[in-house]
């Protein structure tokens, strides 16, 4: 807000005081105890003095707010005074003097360089000497109905103050009361002409008024009173003489649209809805939204299978919970692998209720497993070299698949021996082939039964380097030993 307001907008300003009170009520035992106030964080910041009929002396702001509403009462007492030098110096922008406030002391406001807008009761009887002297942001002010004299230095050094409007029963203005204030360029007198003869100005240091235009209520045989329309974000303002007899109006100041005063909050991204900044305008409410950011999504867990969101507790309608077998103790190592295989659809287990985890596995199951641990791709083309894969069979996608990617060579060039126990050997080397046959890193070798010339070398040392198998004991691999149902899922849980 900038610049005049009427004496009607300090009443609607203070309108919207806060409550002061709160009402405590002791719990649980039926007893009212009486009322306690308690001090809003509002009127904290106004030091004060108690006067001798209780009200108070607000004396000091520690505050930070550029816009500043003096509190009507505080703790239940009213604010009746604002002390000398209470506000000087501060960075206010706009202050507004409640009802109830009779003094202004001297320099209350003295250098508030800031200070462009001043809203003050008609309660206010009388501004003290130097109130508002070096308000050089100042630039227009209405000395409340009953205050009758304007004191000395009360607007010295106010070089921007352009107007001034004067109450109907005003009396007197103090020498110096607009030293240094050049730029006052209208005067509004809300009595009459005859009125304003009687009022006396003193003419040291006031040539300012005595040179600015002078409107009264009369003027040229109208009925003026002063009507002033502030300014909003979007719409300019004005201060202009009406006449409450004809429809004659004259603009004197016009004040442009003071734009809107955004404030942004950022609305996070749920699960479900995107997120959004809004920007607000603190003096109107004007408001709209930016910066869209996708939803992020329910989180699932690294698998997909968690049975509901971390984030926000959706239920996951994808959820497969694991099936609990007899024989699949807790803390098996190869637990974690088993649930992964039967909630990712890999292999099943051998009936409601068992895995048979220590079963050997067939050529035809391992080759079955690793497909579908690849997402059943479907084989491009429909050769099939293997006289002992027949078509229907649950593998034979599987096989041809893997043949095509070369992740098995068979066990012959015309037999793939799918009933045949699968070695771990065997095993390893089709995941290795899967993975795209990569060179291991470390060449080192701990096992004594994987030897230099071995077809599956390169396959165990990738595998243990990637974590995937650690060997039957530290020195032994067991290529040849059959590869049991527990291993496979491991293998292809730690490989995946
Ligand atoms: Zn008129
Ligand atoms: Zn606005
Ligand atoms: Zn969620």
């Amino acid at each position: 807000m900038k610049r005049f307001l009427s004496f009607f907008l300090a009443f609607l300003f203070l309108a919207g005081a806060l409550p002061l009170f709160s009402a405590v009520y002791a719990e649980g035992k039926g007893t009212e105890l009486p009322e306690v106030p308690i001090e809003s964080p509002e009127t904290k910041v106004f030091k004060r003095k108690k006067l001798p009929d209780k009200s108070f002396r607000i004396t000091g702001y520690t505050g930070s707010d550029a816009e500043i509403s003096i509190p009507p009462e505080i703790l239940g007492f009213a604010v009746t005074e604002i002390g000398d030098g209470a506000f000087s110096g501060k960075e206010i922008t706009r202050v507004s003097v409640p009802d109830g406030v009779k003094a202004i002391g001297a320099g209350a406001f003295e250098n508030c360089a800031r200070l462009e807008t001043v809203v003050i009761a008609d309660s206010v009887e009388s501004i003290g000497t130097s109130a508002f002297k070096n308000c050089t942001s100042l630039t227009s002010f209405s000395v409340p109905a009953r205050t009758s004299v304007i004191s000395s230095g009360t607007f010295s050094g106010c070089t921007s103050l352009k107007e001034i409007s004067l109450p109907a029963e005003f009396e007197k203005i103090e020498a110096d009361a607009f030293l240094g204030s050049g730029s006052v360029s209208v005067v509004y007198f809300a009595g009459t002409r005859e009125q304003w003869g009687k009022v006396f100005i003193d003419p040291e240091g006031n040539g300012a008024i005595s040179a600015a235009t002078l409107c009264c209520s009369d003027d040229d045989g109208h009925a003026f009173r002063t009507v002033t329309v502030a300014p909003t974000c979007t719409e300019d303002g004005y201060t202009a003489l009406a006449c409450t007899e004809c429809s004659e109006v004259r603009v004197i100041l016009t004040f442009s649209a003071l734009g809107h005063e955004y404030t942004e909050t950022v609305t996070e991204p749920t699960c479900t809805e995107r997120g959004f900044t809004t920007h607000t305008c603190s003096r109107c409410g004007d408001s709209y939204d930016d910066t869209y950011v996708e939803a992020s999504g329910h989180d699932f867990g690294a698998d997909g299978n968690a049975e509901k969101c971390a984030v926000c507790g959706e239920k996951n309608p994808d959820y497969k919970s694991p099936v609990s077998f007899r024989d699949v103790p807790a803390d098996a190592y190869y637990k974690a692998a088993v649930d992964w295989a039967v909630s990712s659809g890999v292999t099943l287990g051998t009936s409601e209720t068992t895995f048979s985890p220590d079963k050997a596995c067939t050529r035809g199951q391992a080759v079955t497993f690793l497909w579908r641990a690849a997402g059943q791709p479907e084989p491009s083309g429909k050769s099939n070299p293997f006289g002992d894969v027949k078509t229907g069979e649950y593998y034979f996608k599987a096989v041809l698949w893997a043949v095509e990617n070369g992740i098995t060579l068979g066990t012959s060039k015309t037999t793939f021996s799918p009933g045949e126990s699968c070695t771990r050997a065997q095993i390893v080397t089709f995941i290795w082939r899967a993975a795209g046959s990569p060179s291991p890193e470390k060449t080192a070798n701990p096992f004594r039964d994987v030897g230099n010339g071995d077809y599956f070398r390169s396959a165990v040392l990738w595998a243990v380097g990637e974590g995937i198998t650690t060997g039957t004991s530290k020195t032994s691999f067991s290529p040849g030993a059959k590869c049991t149902r527990c291993q496979i899922v491991t293998f292809l849980y730690r490989a995946k």
